[in-house]
């Protein structure tokens, strides 16, 4: 299947399904508020009308999908949606992005059902810290869902930390230290200004300069690995042969290569993290389009794109948050959990 190209050449491979809006932490970099509006019931795409949907995009590239959320281990049944998706044959990668917290109880069905891989986030091995960021207790359910998920089978484990200076980044090695005892990949997320981040500034941001400084400091010398790859994370070695990733989406952004959509619990589909306008697939759905009908949509769509959020927000002077509160409560789409990290 060849993929249809934007005006900048990149491809349509890779689909984020953000399957709920809701959340059981509140962290501090994604959904720092008191208050959120939540997306009608009604809205919300049923597993038939998501697997239809991601049926069409394959059509048109897809091959690689990724559920998340909100979180997504919230949304009733996960597994159910997992396994309408796992017997796509267009679909060779099919992964998902949790918080951990009911990952113990959740783990073997969702292997059973055929997800391949599971990258959790872990941003504090403190349970102070922990709830000092999230704004809840927790931590002990996401380390135990991580020994859960591997006990399951799902060994090419991933941990994402986000690191923000003054709160986790003193953690640095003792996460890596942690993710090398799990036999999992551990990835180092550069703090992004992203909609939902209303508290981001810039001086939290540890950049991956100052990762591979600090790294080096105490593990001596750390080699690029060479790849050919449209992930996001660079991924490095150190002498030990422990391997991890950085994502610099803030300070390196990666949008030349980037071949990312989101479709979110609701149906608008973004082409952008960034992006401010979507198109709406479910009222087409419901209105009856046909898959040839809803493949032209998103074809033109795709056609269109122009997006290169990080590298523009890279490129202005003076940097705050992407969009104030008041933005975000006039269009609960632009936050981060509606949108599906
Ligand atoms: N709730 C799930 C979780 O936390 O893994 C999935 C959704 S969450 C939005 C997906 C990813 O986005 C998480 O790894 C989270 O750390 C990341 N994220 C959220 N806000 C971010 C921000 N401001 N900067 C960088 N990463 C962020
Ligand atoms: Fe945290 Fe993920 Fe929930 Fe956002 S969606 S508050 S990153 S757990
Ligand atoms: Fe892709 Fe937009 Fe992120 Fe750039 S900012 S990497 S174009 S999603």
């Amino acid at each position: 299947m060849t993929s249809i190209l934007d005006t900048l050449g990149r491809p349509l491979a890779n689909l984020r399904l953000s399957v709920t809006d809701r959340c059981n932490l509140r962290c501090a970099y994604c959904m720092p508020e008191e208050d959120y509006a939540w997306l009608p019931k009604k809205s919300i795409l049923s597993f038939e009308e998501i697997a239809r949907l991601v049926g069409v995009f394959t059509t048109v590239g897809v091959t690689k999908v990724r559920i998340t959320g909100g979180e997504p281990l919230l949304r009733r049944e996960l597994s159910n949606l997992v396994r309408l998706l796992a017997v796509h044959p267009r679909i060779d990668d099919l992964a998902l992005t949790t918080n951990g917290i009911l990952l113990a109880e959740q783990a073997r069905a969702l292997r059973s059902a055929g997800l391949k891989r599971i990258t959790v986030s872990l941003d504090t091995l403190k349970p102070a810290v922990f709830r000092e960021l999230a704004k809840r207790d927790g931590l002990e359910h996401v380390l135990a869902g991580i020994r859960a998920a591997r006990d399951a089978g799902f060994d090419a484990l991933k941990l994402d930390s986000v690191m923000i200076r003054g709160t986790n980044d003193a953690e640095l090695c003792d996460l890596l230290e942690f993710a090398k005892a799990e036999r999992a990949e551990l990835r180092y997320i550069e703090y992004m200004d992203v909609g939902g981040a209303t508290q981001w500034r810039a001086e939290q941001v540890v950049s991956r300069a100052e990762l591979l400084t600090r790294l080096a400091e105490r593990y001596g010398p750390i080699e690029p690995l060479r790849e050919i790859s449209s992930a996001p994370a660079e991924r490095f070695r150190l002498s030990d042969g422990t391997v991890f990733g950085i994502i610099a989406s803030t300070t390196a952004p990666f949008c030349r290569s980037c071949d990312r959509s989101r479709l979110t619990a609701d149906g608008m589909w973004y082409r952008c993290l960034y992006a401010t306008q979507g198109t709406n697939l479910r009222d087409a759905l419901r209105s009856g389009a046909t898959d040839a009908e809803l493949a032209d949509l998103v074809t033109q769509g795709w056609r269109s794109r122009a997006d290169r959020g990080a590298e523009e927000r890279l490129a202005e002077h003076s940097r705050g948050a992407f969009a104030p509160r008041e933005e975000l409560v006039k269009n609960p789409h632009l936050e981060m959990h509606k949108r599906g990290g």
